[in-house]
């Protein structure tokens, strides 16, 4: 649906990407990077990120072929690595679209056409996908008997990174590090998320380091680093200011009782457009330079802001989320999900708007 009338829009701030892609680079010591931008850049629109980034980055990656199809079309020219199973029925895709398979499996070796690009993926500790360590001679030699692929890469993934000090991480990496002694000759090793880049300035990041969190400005897990710029600003009109008298109850299951003869601003914005119920009572809203309490329940298309004695103008916008408003930090902390989960939640519904774009 395209939207003409928006109700609510998140900016995204390209420019701020780009800055956050330096801060990180420089921090991983200099390594290339892999930009990830799987679930729409985790609502950031991959097409318009990725064609930003596309100068500045080594690769991508996406979680399946159709997202990459999408980049292609779109004109995104940059090596994609799909971090995906490929199956007998998106094999020959990868072949079209030139893209980069994940070899999880045995059986991958067989499906994927002559001539497909492919990185292996060795599980460990993450216990999703890939080879176990133990497998590393094994599928040396499916590699090696494999000559019609061509294999570009090496790789496997921290389950504990977006944590500092955890010694599973270590153990990861020591894991990692015993399986590519079978691998001497693959061009491209990497295992690092933004967490571990975050968190672990000291670990070897190999070749190249995959971020996706990191370059949208936000750390995983509960360590803040203001280094990294939120590249996101979401801004709600208002539908109406209505005064509000003592003891009038607001919203489904009338959670809330209104304390004082005040206003009430009410926002076309709801869990229809990403803002999670479970944030009911909690989140809040700045107006100018003040913020201002969410009250009662979240409904599907709208939320309540209790304004106090204050009056806004109904053409100011709302702010929800960005740098000098709750953070997409706060909105997972008190919505207890992580930084991941609430960006990808923001629905379609919300208009894109892009700045800092040369
Ligand atoms: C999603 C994903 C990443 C990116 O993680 P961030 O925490 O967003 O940096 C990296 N590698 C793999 C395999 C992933 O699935």
């Amino acid at each position: 649906m395209k939207i003409h009338f928006p109700n609510s829009i998140v900016e995204i701030d390209l420019s701020a990407i780009t800055k956050n892609l330096v801060s990180i680079k420089e921090k991983s010591g200099g390594k290339k990077i892999l930009a990830v931008v799987k679930c729409d850049a985790y609502s950031h629109d991959a097409v318009r990120v990725s064609a930003h980034i596309e100068e500045f980055v080594d690769y991508l990656a996406v979680a399946n072929v159709d997202e990459a199809i999408e980049l292609r079309l779109r004109g995104i020219k940059k090596p994609i690595l799909v971090l995906g199973v490929p199956t007998y029925k998106n094999a020959a895709a990868f072949q079209t679209h030139n893209l980069t398979a994940t070899v999880s499996h045995q059986t991958h070796f067989s499906i994927l056409m002559d001539g497909t690009s492919y990185q292996i993926n060795f599980d460990t500790g993450m216990g999703r996908l890939g080879f176990k360590p133990e497998q590393a001679q094994e599928v040396r030699q499916l590699a090696v008997a494999n000559q019609r692929l061509s294999c570009s890469g090496i790789y496997s993934h921290y389950a504990t990174a977006d944590d500092p000090g955890s010694e599973f991480v270590q153990t990861q990496h020591r894991r990692f590090k015993k399986v590519l002694e079978h691998f001497k000759e693959v061009p491209l090793i990497h295992m690092s998320n933004t967490g571990a880049v975050a968190n672990y300035p000291k670990i070897d990041h190999f070749d190249m380091i995959r971020t996706g969190l990191g370059m949208l400005g936000y750390n995983p897990g509960e360590t803040r680093h203001d280094w990294l710029k939120p590249v996101l600003t979401w801004k709600s009109t208002i539908a109406q200011v209505r005064p509000i008298k003592k003891g009038e109850v607001v919203s489904y299951s009338s959670t809330w009782t209104c304390p004082e003869d005040g206003f009430m601003a009410t926002l076309p914005v709801g869990y229809g457009d990403g803002i999670p119920r479970s944030l009911s009572n909690k989140l809040q809203v700045r107006f100018g330079n003040k913020m201002y309490p969410q009250v009662g329940n979240v409904t599907m298309d709208y939320i309540m802001v209790y304004l106090g004695q204050d009056q806004v103008r109904t053409d100011q916008h709302g702010i929800l989320m960005g740098k000098d408003s709750w953070t997409a930090h706060d909105w997972a902390d008190h919505g207890k999900t992580n930084v991941h989960e609430i960006m990808t939640n923001i629905q379609k519904r919300v208009y894109r708007e892009f700045i800092g774009s040369s």
